[in-house]
């Protein structure tokens, strides 16, 4: 993959607004708080914990956004990635409906600061999803009902095969669920305008700053190559791109790659045709299709995924296949951009958020529902640190799994169980 201004080659890069050059970490220095990683958690803990007062570093290795939250498919849907149906019986009516809330609060916070920071990151207002298979027809009924009786949510609408086919031109989805409440937009347009927030509330950016290894002490003292941070609380927010940095909680996540490409433009009229309205789409596969259309009319397209550390030599041949499965018609249409970015998911699917030790938080874990969840982490992860636990408390009570094998033997045992969901999606 080609390099843009330190960027993957990506649409999202192409049409970046307002990158900026934040300085390497040279020097030895003192904060409140060092985050480590600049994506949504890093960004949105950095942001929320300088609004309360607290003088913060944010240490990213790369560029901001270089992750997963400037290369992610934008589609910020409602609710967690479980879905309430399971979360009922996972936990209960009473704890759903309060993971629920705070997805509607992640939403919120989203719009907020969009409005508040004058972040011009394409914000689009519903999602449709696609079913794709006979077994799960009578879904969006079921959840759009769920939704409306037991969450106060109304905005769901089930819909015929017809009705979705007539917003979706794909012959592929047998019937469909639209959100109007839920949001997509511009992934790494939204990265860098949190990070302009954030440095104007004070907190200190420096990027090309990976962090080496830090101190289990009180203080911390967090050390990169040429420089170093003492600070009482360390928040670790590297998700998929953690590495090696901190073994303890390595084991509860699965780093995997997922792929995106982007159409050349494809004109207004053309663009309709294939998607009646701006909105976000997914499909009800294991390994998703998802996808929207841009401001300037190109499909962006994310399928397909894989379980190593290296990306498909050519990410636009890999890509475009799962595409003309659902959209034969785009057959002769060019692909300008294809790039790929890791996520990291836990075995369960709940996200991943805890304490290493008094002063040392993490978030990570999002399971492919990143955008909300690692805002909210984020801001819960402040609130801990400034002295309100509660809603942190909440996610760091749920029950997340080591993956069999820990970090050693993760991937055989992720490469089967994936490949048999992969075939049950064909069944
Ligand atoms: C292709 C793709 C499509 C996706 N689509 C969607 C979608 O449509 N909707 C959705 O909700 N979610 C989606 N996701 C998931 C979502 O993007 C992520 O869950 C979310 O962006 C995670 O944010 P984060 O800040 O936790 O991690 P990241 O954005 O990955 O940020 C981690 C950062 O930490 C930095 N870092 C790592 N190690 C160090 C170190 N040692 N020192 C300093 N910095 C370090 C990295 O360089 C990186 O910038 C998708 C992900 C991918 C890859």
């Amino acid at each position: 993959m080609s390099d843009m201004n330190g960027y993957p080659d990506s649409y999202y890069a192409a049409t970046a607004v307002g990158v900026r050059n934040y300085p390497v970490l040279d020097d030895d220095r003192q904060a409140d708080v060092c985050v480590i990683g600049g994506g949504y958690t890093g960004l949105s803990a950095a942001l929320n914990l300088a609004e309360r007062g607290l003088d913060v570093v944010l240490l990213e290795a790369e560029r901001i956004g270089f992750g997963a939250s400037g290369r992610c498919g934008g589609l910020v849907g409602s609710g967690q990635r479980m879905e309430v149906l399971d979360a009922e019986k996972a936990f209960g009516l009473s704890r759903s409906k309060e993971l629920w809330e705070f997805a509607e609060l992640a939403k919120k916070e989203i719009c907020e600061r969009v409005e508040k920071h004058h972040i011009a990151c394409d914000l689009q207002r519903g999602q449709l999803v696609g079913v794709h298979k006979k077994s799960y027809l009578g879904w969006a009924k079921e959840m759009a009902d769920a939704l409306a009786e037991r969450y106060d949510y109304p905005f769901c609408a089930a819909l015929n095969a017809e009705e979705t086919q007539a917003r979706v031109a794909t012959g592929k989805f047998l019937e469909g669920l639209f959100d109007s409440e839920a949001l997509a937009l511009h992934p790494l347009n939204f990265s860098l305008g949190l990070a302009r927030a954030a440095t104007e509330a004070g907190v200190r950016i420096y990027e090309g700053s990976r962090v080496r290894k830090y101190s289990h002490t009180d203080p911390a003292k967090v050390e990169t190559a040429t420089g170093s941070v003492t600070t009482p609380f360390v928040v670790l927010a590297c998700n998929g791109y953690l590495g090696k940095l901190e073994p303890r909680v390595a084991g509860k996540i699965m780093p995997i790659n997922n792929f995106m490409i982007a159409t050349e433009p494809l004109g207004e009229e053309r663009a309709k045709a294939l998607i009646n309205g701006r909105f976000g789409v997914h499909d009800t596969r294991f390994v998703v299709n998802y996808f929207r259309m841009s401001d300037d009319h190109r499909l962006l397209f994310g399928g397909g995924e894989n379980y190593r550390s290296g990306f498909p030599r050519d990410i636009k041949k890999f890509v475009r296949p799962y595409m003309l499965s659902l959209f034969p018609q785009l057959e002769d249409a060019a692909i300008d951009y294809g790039w790929g970015g890791t996520l990291s998911v836990t075995v369960n699917r709940l996200p991943h958020l805890g304490r290493l030790s008094p002063n040392v938080f993490f978030g990570q874990g999002y399971s492919g529902h990143g955008i909300s969840t690692a805002i909210f982490a984020g801001k819960v992860i402040a609130e801990a640190i400034t002295g309100t636990a509660g809603r942190f408390d909440v996610f760091a009570e749920l029950p997340i799994h080591t993956f069999p094998g820990g970090t050693l033997l993760r991937y055989p045992g992720l490469v089967l169980a994936m490949v048999y969901f992969t075939i049950k999606d064909r069944i």
